[in-house]
């Protein structure tokens, strides 16, 4: 169910998606949701999203696998055996951003930013911590900041 750069862009906008109705509204528009989300609120999604972008718990894992294996879909899956795997076929747009995250999991990340607008994100790298050079510049200057209100009274007594 869409190509996996929709999938990606669908997972990300719902991890960051923010809590105002309007914004909510027009999520569910753009991607022509509101069927898929009609026995679930979009927030259980969010939270889901959330939760495994950042450190999934085991009841979040156990929602996931509910969600892209739900009773009796065993006709989603399929025999890759080039792969050596199972392949997956989405029956919905959700399934298909969830199972994006699932088989990206470990590029999955929040940012390190705490005031960042848009934390979840896909890195490049299994590393990074931040989502942009802006992110990493301004956790720079936090933590400098930081450290000023801690100790820099001390730091300037030292050099008296
Ligand atoms: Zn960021």
């Amino acid at each position: 169910m869409g190509s996996e750069a929709a999938q990606k862009r669908l997972i990300v906008e719902l991890a960051n998606l923010r809590a105002e109705k309007s914004a909510r509204e027009e999520f569910l528009e753009k991607y022509n949701l509101d069927a898929e989300t009609a026995d679930l609120s979009l927030a259980f999604y969010v939270d889901l999203a959330q939760s495994l972008f950042t450190r999934p718990s085991a009841s979040s894992l156990k929602r996931l696998r509910q969600l892209l294996l739900p009773a009796g879909a065993l006709d989603m899956l399929g025999i890759d055996w080039r792969r050596r795997r199972f392949s997956y076929q989405a029956h919905a747009r959700l399934q298909g951003a969830f199972h994006y995250l699932l088989e990206n999991s470990d590029l999955a990340k929040r940012c390190g930013n705490a005031a960042c607008a848009k934390p979840y994100f896909f890195s490049k790298r299994r590393n990074a911590r931040y989502c942009s050079d802006e992110c990493f510049a301004a956790a720079q200057r936090a933590t400098k900041r930081e450290w000023w209100e801690e100790h820099g009274e001390e730091w300037r007594q030292s050099r008296r």
